[in-house]
Parts: C-alpha cells; structure tokens; sequence
C-alpha cells in the first residue's frame, strides 16, 4: 500500500522509510509541506504520516488543504508538538489518528494497519477478506482451511490490496500504482508475474482475469 511520508528531518525520515518498506509500505517521503500537498493531490495514496512543523507550508495548512479539496485519505499526524490543544488543532483540521514523538515503531505501524483498515470498513484486528485471513505483522496468510501460506514482499503487498477491495475490478495500473513506490521503475506486466504466484498459493478461482480491464478478488460463495 502507498504511504506518503511528510517528515523534514531527513534522518528520521530515512529511517522510518526503512522500517516502513519492511512492514510492506511503498513509502514516497515529501519533505516540506507544498511538495507534501502536491504529491498527496497527484498520486493515490492509502495512508499518510504527517509532520506538522514542516518548512514551505505547515502541516495543518496542509491538511486542511486536502480535506477542502475533498480528499480523503487517512492521515496520522506524527509530531513532537503534543501539547493538547495541538491535538485538537490538528484533529479539527481532519486528522484521522496522531502520535507523539518520540514513539515506537510497532506502535505506529499497528496505528497504520488499523487507520487502513477503518477506511475500507473493515474493523477488527486482522484483515479478514474472502475467507483469508492476513497477518500483516509475519506477511503470511491463513487459508480457509487453517493452512498458513507465507508471502514474499511483492506478493504481500499485492494480496494485501486486493484484500482490501474484495469484489473490485482492479486494473494493472491500479495495481502497480498501489503496490510500488513513486520512484520504482514501474513495470504493470509484473503485475501479472504476482498475480500467477498467488494464484498458486491460493487457489486460481480466488483472483480472476477480467479481459482488458484488470483483476477480481472473489469473495467467497460468489
Ligand atoms: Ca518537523
């Protein structure tokens, strides 16, 4: 899933890119706030983190930016400014989910993962989707008969997705836009090389071709 990372400290920002793509981010970094604008309006982001003392532009113009131009996207703010009222500035301008710093990174992730998750309707603890079950945090997947498959980065990323809009058509260029990061050299035809691999992993009816205009992730009884 795409993740834009709006952060001015350049070292931090480095190293949770690291541990983000880890956890099966595609993570693009923006590192003051009208880049961070601009790239949240261009590209089809799943979730954002977001700085708020940024140089250009601050945080919350940003946000706020972003939510008059009814863009919807779940943002976490990150900042080390946690006095109260700043939470409620931020929250007010459309904040969805806000961490202090300094902070752990599994608690991030995990407020990630749920921010995700909230947004496509789908509460609880584990993606749950067509009678899979994914475990985000080992990147394996339980088949319905209790059967664990484990899933290599692409193909984690790429289920993921899929998991995530059950029942969509989903075109190769969806796909790649979601699965890699803005500077990846994007190739859609690769798309097709994961696809295969799921499907040997988890059964060929589970994810079928639709002619010219993409990929359907069947739910189950169908
Ligand atoms: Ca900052």
């Amino acid at each position: 899933m795409r993740l834009l990372l709006v952060e001015d400290d350049r070292l931090l920002a480095e190293s949770l890119q690291t541990d983000l793509e880890r956890q099966g981010f595609a993570v693009d970094l923006a590192g003051n706030g009208v880049d961070a604008e601009f790239m949240g309006d261009q590209e089809p982001y799943d979730v954002v983190i977001l700085d708020l003392g940024l140089p250009q532009r601050s945080g919350l113009e940003v946000l706020g930016n972003w939510r008059q131009k009814k863009n919807r996207v779940p943002v976490l703010i990150l900042t080390a400014r946690d006095a109260w009222h700043e939470r409620v500035d931020g929250f007010k301008a459309g904040a969805d989910d806000y961490l202090g710093k300094p902070f752990h990174i599994e608690e991030l992730v995990v407020r990630l993962q749920a921010l995700v998750r909230r947004s496509h309707d789908m509460p609880g603890q584990m993606l749950q989707s067509g009678g899979l079950e994914l475990d985000e945090e080992r990147q394996q997947v339980s088949l319905p008969g209790g059967e664990s498959v484990s899933l290599t980065g692409t193909e984690f990323r790429l289920l993921r997705y899929f998991m995530l809009h059950p029942g969509s058509i989903l075109s190769k260029t969806r796909l790649t836009e979601h699965v890699y990061e803005q500077d990846f050299d994007r190739d859609s035809n690769l798309i097709e090389v994961y696809v295969a691999r799921l499907r040997d992993k988890l059964g060929k009816e589970r994810i079928i071709t639709r002619r010219g205009q993409g990929y359907i992730f069947m739910v189950e009884g169908r």
